[in-house]
């Protein structure tokens, strides 16, 4: 369990890393308890969003994650194919990453809370698969995984961990950020979570290997493999980008796509991650989440993934990656993106590693500006 847990704020934004919404999990157990004080609710149209928040989180924070939720439900879930049904509810735990105990005590309240709203008699429903659920598979994925916190007593990273066809309800796990020197990851992530939603909201199927199958999970050479670089590097391109165009300075979505392949980082002995990418031989869509030859990690993918959606939205705009979704569940992922961006993905990956060799002027270039 150490491939994900990157900090999105551990150093200074370029090393920003978006944590592990993949690990969508079937959960289990816990206590339960009458506390119900940390829970507050804003729902509009039926569009509920049912916030638990750990006790040591300052206002100011809170205060900005309902702010980047409420700029997400308007980027993302006014688009015109998002599914509603399958948007909400939303419940979003907002955890101290600093403070095991604060997200300890708020899985009893959460855990009761579903219990209490979604617990069905006879059938497997929300609760039982949650990690709160009475059940074998629950408590050994509350074991193996814990729910706030994770087994070895650290915070849970921010992530989805449901599936909302399934389940009832999307689950968004937020971890806090340092402010106000790492605001622009409370932003960025938000946004990145939230897309997720969005991205999720469009099938029909409750199976989650059936939606990873759709969202192109399974496109590496090896049909086994589960790999991040399509369905991440969209979220990762629309969280920087957008964030930059919340914040009305574009030149922060330059300087972080630039650095997030460019710079030298430390983790991966002061090369970059282009560096490391090209060195390592692998194509794109064969880095997995998590089981890569050192030194490559998800976060490659996840970061140069960007790159290729920036790419494509150079040649065929943002709303043929917005609309791609709803094509899934008819054509399947690889029909679909042909049909989107006339070749096929690997085809068209080929192009982009020719393109990656181009001079940083040329590279930078592609990206839009407004
Ligand atoms: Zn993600």
């Amino acid at each position: 369990m150490t491939f994900c847990s990157l900090d999105s704020d551990s150093s200074n934004i370029s090393e920003g890393t978006i944590l592990s919404d993949e690990e969508i999990v079937n959960e289990s157990t816990s206590s339960t308890s009458d506390n119900e004080q940390n829970s507050t609710t804003s729902s509009l149209d039926n569009r509920e969003i049912k916030y638990f928040i750990a006790e040591s989180v300052s206002n100011e924070h809170q205060e900005m994650l309902k702010e980047w939720v409420a700029i997400s439900e308007e980027l993302y879930f006014t688009q015109p194919n998002a599914v509603i049904e399958n948007l909400y509810p939303i419940y979003l735990i907002q955890l101290d990453k600093n403070n095991p105990e604060s997200a300890l005590a708020l899985e009893p309240v959460f855990c009761e809370f579903l219990e209490d709203e979604h617990k069905k008699l006879f059938i497997r429903d929300g609760y039982d698969n949650s990690r709160c659920g009475d059940n074998e598979d629950s408590r050994e994925e509350y074991e193996r995984n814990g729910l706030f916190v994770e087994p070895n007593g650290g915070v849970a990273g921010s992530a989805i961990s449901s599936i909302p066809q399934r389940d009832g309800y999307s689950l968004f796990i937020s971890r806090t950020h340092n402010l106000p020197e790492h605001a622009s990851s409370m932003g960025y992530v938000t946004l990145h979570e939230m897309f997720h939603i969005f991205q999720t909201s469009h099938y029909s199927t409750d199976s989650y290997d059936g939606q990873r199958m759709l969202n192109g999970r399974f496109s590496g050479d090896n049909p086994e493999d589960d790999v991040p670089w399509w369905n991440e590097g969209a979220a990762v391109y629309f969280s920087y980008i957008d964030y930059a165009r919340t914040i009305n300075d574009m030149s922060w979505f330059k300087e972080q796509m630039y650095c997030t392949i460019l710079c030298e980082k430390n983790r991966y002995g002061n090369k970059s991650r282009l560096e490391i990418f090209k060195e390592s031989g692998l194509k794109l869509n064969n880095i997995t989440f998590n089981e890569n030859p050192e030194p490559v990690d998800k976060q490659i993918a996840y970061e140069i993934g960007a790159w290729f959606i920036a790419y494509l939205v150079n040649d065929h705009g943002e709303d043929k990656i917005l609309d791609i979704y709803s094509l899934y569940e008819e054509f399947g992922f690889e029909k679909s993106f042909e049909m989107q961006f006339g070749k096929d993905y690997r085809t068209y990956l080929e192009e982009f590693y020719e393109f990656l060799d181009l001079s940083e002027d040329k590279m930078m270039a592609i990206l839009l500006s407004d």
